[in-house]
Parts: structure tokens; sequence; C-alpha cells
């Protein structure tokens, strides 16, 4: 009974990894590296440096550990560029899961957790957002999530397969022992961009809009901490084991929304910088609030989010920012 977590170099990826590795759970790990980072000596797990699209030699890795479970991270996952090429997101987040579910199907691995995204929703015709919300991307990156969510349901019925679509709000923060955390090169996210200007490396953060629709003009988001995530992805995977789920969606957030300038107000309490900010235009595609209803995850998976204060999201960023201001190319290692 061996988890294989495709794309368990990246940041969610990672700390799943941790989070399953901490519960005894034996994993197996695939990732292209292509941006993922795989912190070698720190978790005892096989690791393959492998592409998903290549269904062979996934399914050999399926075979040889006996897999019985694929929690599924390996994508692209930048709005921005998925706008810029959109042909790449089908490749290689529609595609490329199209040939992970073929080896699944050829090795009779029947269960699959799936990283999704509140972007499958576009503009949220109201918040909190419920799962049965209507469903209109925006943008590629969400366009192809919620195309694979759709896939599986149409493989669950014709292929047996159960599966768990965890859509995502905004992840955050870091293990707060472990050293692993956020590392994206160029960083377009909000926190990390945040402890960049904390460390000096960037002058200012520039705020996307300051005319939104919010108590202060800036864009609110649901934050939610990685290890929560990672706990979610736990759960789905013992309900996946325990009942024949068919096929299932849960939002993760908390539930409650920070405007970025609220964000910005944490992270120079934490870091002790004064943060400077410019007001910017607005970024395309950004809707001005995106806020989760997580009750359906809290009722049916039993997911208890523990760190839920923007505090502990930022100052988990900022004990591994500090420590790795290069990422996992600071000297030293992870
Ligand atoms: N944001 C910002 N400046 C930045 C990066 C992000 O104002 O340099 C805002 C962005 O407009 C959004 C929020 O911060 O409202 C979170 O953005 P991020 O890119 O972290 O996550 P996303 O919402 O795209 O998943």
């Amino acid at each position: 009974m061996t988890v294989l977590v495709t794309g368990g170099a990246g940041y969610i990826g990672m700390h799943t990894v941790a989070e399953l590795v901490a519960h005894g759970e034996p994993v197996v790990v695939v990732d292209d590296l292509s941006t993922g980072h795989w912190p070698a000596g720190l978790f005892d797990v096989p690791f393959y440096s492998l592409d998903i699209q290549d269904g062979e030699a996934v399914g050999t890795v399926m075979a040889r550990h006996g897999v019985d479970a694929v929690v599924h991270f390996a994508a692209k996952s930048l709005v921005g560029e998925s706008v810029r090429d959109p042909l790449l997101y089908y490749e290689r987040n529609v595609a490329a899961t199209a040939q992970l579910l073929r080896a699944m199907v050829r090795q009779g691995v029947r269960r699959m957790v799936f990283s999704s995204t509140a972007a499958v929703y576009g503009h949220p015709g109201r918040v909190p957002i419920q799962e049965d919300d209507p469903k209109q991307p925006v943008n590629p990156y969400g366009e192809t999530k919620l195309a694979i969510e759709r896939m599986l349901r149409w493989g669950g019925d014709a292929y047996g397969i159960s599966a768990i679509s965890l859509r995502y709000f905004n992840a955050a923060g870091a293990h707060p022992e472990l050293p692993i955390g956020e590392d994206h090169r160029p960083e377009t996210h909000l926190i990390p961009i945040l402890m960049q200007v904390a460390l000096g490396q960037r002058e200012a953060v520039t705020i996307f809009g300051s005319d939104y629709d919010t108590p202060d003009g800036t864009c609110v988001r649901d934050y939610i901490h990685v290890m929560d995530l990672a706990s979610a992805h736990r759960l789905a995977l013992e309900r996946l084991r325990r009942v024949d789920a068919g096929v299932e969606v849960y939002n993760l957030g908390t539930g409650s929304g920070h405007s970025v300038l609220e964000v910005v107000r944490v992270a120079r309490s934490v870091t002790g910088h004064p943060i400077p900010v410019a007001f910017g235009p607005r970024r395309a595609g950004d809707p001005a609030v995106l806020v989760a209803s997580p009750a359906r995850a809290q009722a049916v998976l039993g997911w208890r989010p523990r760190y839920t204060g923007m505090e502990d999201m930022v100052s988990t960023a900022w004990r591994w920012h500090k420590s790795h201001p290069e990422g996992f190319g600071t000297a030293g290692g992870p």
C-alpha cells in the first residue's frame, strides 16, 4: 500500500510527502524537476526523476513499489504563463494526466487525489464559494484543471477510478520544523515576494490594484497553510481507501479572507521590516474576492485547519526564507 506522489518535489507536493511520511505512510515520488527541488537525504523515500508523460516508466514505478493510490500534483501552475502559452498547459496538465491515468488503469491502481484549484471558479458569483457553484475559469490554468476534474469524472465511470479533487485557495507558509518551503523561480506569489523585500532582495512590493470593491480596495484571498493542505491530502487518501467514494471535490480554504494590504501589515510585524509598497495596475484575471466555504471538507473529510491565522502563515514562511535566502539553492543544502 504505497502512495505515488507525482510532483512531490514541488511546494505543496513536498509538504504532503512530509505529512504522509510523518504518518508512517510508504511513499514514492516522481517529479521531472522542471520546477521542483528534491531535498535529497531529507526524506527516506524512493525518488524518480521522471516525466509523467512517460506512462511506461511511471507504470514500472507503480508495479515495483506496490502503489495503490496516486496523489497527483505534477502540473504547470502559473496563471500568467498559461495565458501566454495555453498549449503548454493543455499538454503538461491535461494530456499528461491522461497518460498518468492510462498507466494507473494498466496497473490496476484505482485511487487518485488530485491537486485542483479555486481558479476553476473564475470570477465567483458569490462568496464564500461552494463546490457546486458555477465553474467558469478565466484563464487556461483554471480551464485545464477543470478539464482534468471532468476527465476524472468520466474516467471514474469508465474505468472504476475513485478520485478526490482538492481545490486549493491560496497556499501559504512553510513546514514549521523541516527545512522546506516555497521556492519558485521567478517568484510571483505575494507572501514570498514580501519575504524577499524583507530580506533586501527587492526594493518594494507592487500591489496589483487599489480600486477593487473591497474594504481597502485591494484583492481579498483565502490563504491556507500548506501543512493544512497536506493534512487534507492525507485525509482524502484515507477516505478513498475506506469507502468507494466515486468522484468528489472539496474546497480547501479557511473560510476567511485577507486583503493584500492586511497581508503586508502582518509581514511588516513578523519581519520587523518596513516593506515599502507601490501601487500598480490590476493584474489580468484577478477576481476581487476569493473565499472558500470549507464546510464540505470539514464535514466529510473531518478536516480541521490548524494554522488559520495570517501570523502563522507569514511566520512559518519567514522562518524558511530567512534561513534559506536563496531557497533550495542556499549553501549548505536544505
Ligand atoms: N499580489 C500583489 N502583488 C504581487 C503579487 C500578488 O498585489 O507582487 C496580489 C494578487 O493580485 C492577489 C494576491 O496578491 O490578489 C495573491 O496573489 P498570488 O499571486 O500570491 O496568488 P494567486 O491569487 O494568483 O493564486
